[in-house]
């Protein structure tokens, strides 16, 4: 299913509908085939298929009157924010109408007194820190490329904070969403916690687009450390860097971000950033707190990696020594997929027990080493969430095979140690097969909600499984 996903059947739009279209959007309706194509393709390896037109709205209330004719048209609606997913998620593989959301990106409500913000869910988010900065607060969930909030909430996204500060699961206090009937509801209120009835926050997020449109985002914010201090480290062997990790989460150090890159990824790094890190595997430390407390962090990781093979303990607070430092964390996608020219990336995302993590990237390390097509380890160690970046031809079947079956066995392998087939990235249309057997009869329950939420399977069909029947 994931590398060459079946086309589902499309249906001509119905008559008229692009004129009341067009009475809605004007302009804000696109059919060009350029920016179909940039709707109709994904950041990874899967074939596009094209939207039959593109509308950019600018209010809930034109995505309310947009669902209410696509649903009586039965044309497929699927929401778009910044397109950076990498599992297929935004392909509108039967066609229909893109809702591309980057023009509702107005910063609504800030409540710094309460730690939270309302945000429109075209804002992305580097835009959201820069309006927070001078207010010495920010929005810790960092997914590497510049999301949008809404696609970020749709897809669960985490990123290289989330070892302190959690996922989009714990960031988000409510969510706006025009759901498929039509109908524009708040799942929740701006309150901290809350008991009231079944928790439609939590089921939209990380819905891809299937359940409803997000319009609003209302996000927990956190007060900007006193001190940040970055570190790096180059270790003789894997093993020891993971194993410097998970004792330091063990015996308790509140490690912001820690990432690992393995030596063909310094490799990519250094050739594609021109850097001259030694290629070996190695960790990306951030640490926060107050000045003594960040040293003190810095002094105990330093001692464990010490212990663990680590070479040069490089670290810094200075803001721009600590952007060099991670500048190759940074680079780090681009860079392995860039590794032959011409190429596409196939990033794999799985998530294991923190006390299984060595053993599923040493498995995995090994697994590479008789493949033929080059990929590179990276991830967000501190919660046991790592990749498999693939620079891939995807002209080459050969290759798309042998990728395919290093992906088989990394997500069961991952399995096995009670994991799963995707932390971070969602299930899109490379996983659904993982998520069967991942879950089981819960997919059951899945299909169960779409069907009552979605009964004409208009909202992103085709994803995170394809409805029977
Ligand atoms: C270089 C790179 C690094 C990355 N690193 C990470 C990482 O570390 N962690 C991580 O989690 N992800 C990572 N990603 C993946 C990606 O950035 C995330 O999946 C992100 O959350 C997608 O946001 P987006 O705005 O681009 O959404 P899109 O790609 O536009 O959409 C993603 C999904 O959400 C749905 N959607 C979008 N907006 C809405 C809305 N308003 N309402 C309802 N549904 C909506 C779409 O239909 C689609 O199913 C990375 C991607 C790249 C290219």
């Amino acid at each position: 299913m994931s590398a060459h996903y079946t086309p589902q059947p499309r249906k001509p739009l119905p008559e008229g509908f692009l004129t009341a279209l067009r009475s809605l959007f004007g302009d804000r309706l696109q059919m060009g085939e350029a920016i179909r194509l940039q709707h109709g393709s994904s950041e990874a390896h899967f074939r596009p298929s094209l939207p039959d037109a593109v509308v950019f709205p600018l209010s809930t209330e034109e995505v309310v009157a947009l669902v209410k004719l696509c649903s009586a048209a039965q044309v497929p609606v699927i929401p778009f924010g910044a397109g950076t997913s990498i599992e297929g998620n935004t392909i509108p593989v039967r066609g229909g109408v893109t809702v591309d959301l980057s023009r509702m990106d107005a910063i609504l409500e800030v409540h710094a007194e309460d730690f939270d913000c309302t945000v429109q869910a075209g804002v992305r988010r580097e835009q959201l820190n820069e309006h927070l900065r001078d207010m010495g607060l920010f929005f810790p969930i960092d997914p590497g490329a510049n999301a949008t909030l809404g696609g970020m909430a749709a897809t669960r996204a985490s990123g290289t904070n989330a070892v302190r500060y959690g996922t989009m699961r714990e960031a988000i206090l409510s969510l706006r969403v025009v759901t498929p009937d039509g109908k524009d509801i708040r799942t929740s209120r701006r309150a901290r916690k809350s008991a009231a009835g079944y928790d439609l926050t939590r089921l939209m997020i990380g819905s891809e687009g299937t359940l409803g449109i997000i319009t609003e985002v209302t996000l927990r914010l956190h007060g900007i450390p006193e001190a940040i201090s970055s570190a790096v480290c180059s270790f003789e062997t894997l093993e020891g860097a993971v194993d410097t990790v998970v004792q330091a989460i063990q015996i308790g150090v509140p490690l912001a971000r820690v990432e690992i890159l393995d030596d063909t990824q310094m490799r990519a790094v250094n050739r594609w950033s021109r850097l001259d890190y030694p290629e070996l595997t190695t960790l990306f430390f951030e640490f926060h707190g107050s000045h003594t407390y960040v040293e003190e962090q810095v002094r105990t990781v330093e001692e464990i990696a010490g212990m663990n093979g680590g070479g040069q303990f490089r670290w810094s607070n200075l803001p721009e020594e600590r952007s060099k430092l991670w500048k190759a964390r940074h680079e780090a996608y681009y860079a392995a997929v860039n590794m032959r020219p011409g190429a596409v990336g196939w990033a794999t995302d799985v998530c294991v027990p923190i006390s299984r993590l060595a053993q599923c990237i040493i498995e995995t390390k090994q697994d590479l080493e008789t493949s033929s097509v080059p990929g590179t380890i990276l991830g967000h160690v501190g919660d046991g969430n790592f990749h498999v970046v693939f620079s891939v031809d995807p002209t080459v079947p050969e290759e798309m095979v042998e990728v395919e079956a290093i992906n088989e066995r990394l997500v069961r392998r991952a399995l096995a140690m009670d994991g799963t087939c995707t932390g971070e990235h969602g299930i899109g249309l490379g996983k659904q097969d993982w998520l069967v057997e991942e879950l089981g009869d819960a997919v059951r329950m899945m299909r169960l909600i779409k069907q009552a939420i979605d009964p004409h399977d208009l909202f992103n069909p085709g994803k995170i499984f394809v409805r029977e029947g």
